[in-house]
């Protein structure tokens, strides 16, 4: 994780190696309240696996709309030894509350079998459309 990841809500940029794939949910409260202006800073690996560590490259973070609803237009990320694809997340429900940091994963994949930290709750639904992949997860914060 680096901090100070720049405000976007697309991650790709020209050349960007990996499948098209538009990440998207809602982030809810406890109570099932969906949360406006929550901070979601997400960070992953491109298709091959890599990860730019020097720069900015598929690091971005972004607020939730009126209704709850983000939206990430990135790359499908590859897998890298010793993990299965991922995307990480770090999300809080307001500058006083506690951040939650998570992983999210992708359904049938081999190597979620032998990851030791892949966690099933975690598995985002996936589609696919003629623009690319689409994956849908609803996040639930411990906070009213
Ligand atoms: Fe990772």
């Amino acid at each position: 994780y680096k901090p100070n990841s720049p405000e976007r809500t697309d991650l790709r940029d020209e050349g960007t190696a990996g499948e098209r794939l538009t990440l998207t949910g809602y982030v809810f409260s406890k109570n099932c309240e969906s949360l406006a202006g929550a901070w979601l800073d997400f960070w992953q690996a491109d298709g091959n696996g890599v990860y730019d560590n020097a720069g900015y490259k598929l690091r971005g973070h972004q607020f939730t709309d009126k209704t709850g609803k983000y939206v990430l237009e990135t790359v499908v990320p590859g897998e890298y030894p010793g993990r299965t694809p991922h995307i990480h997340v770090k999300i809080m429900a307001n500058d006083k509350s506690p951040i939650l940091t998570s992983q999210l994963y992708f359904p049938f994949e081999q190597r979620n079998q032998t990851d030791p930290i892949f966690n099933q709750a975690l598995v985002v639904d996936l589609t696919d459309t003629p623009e690319g992949k689409v994956a849908r997860y609803n996040f639930v914060l411990g906070t009213n």
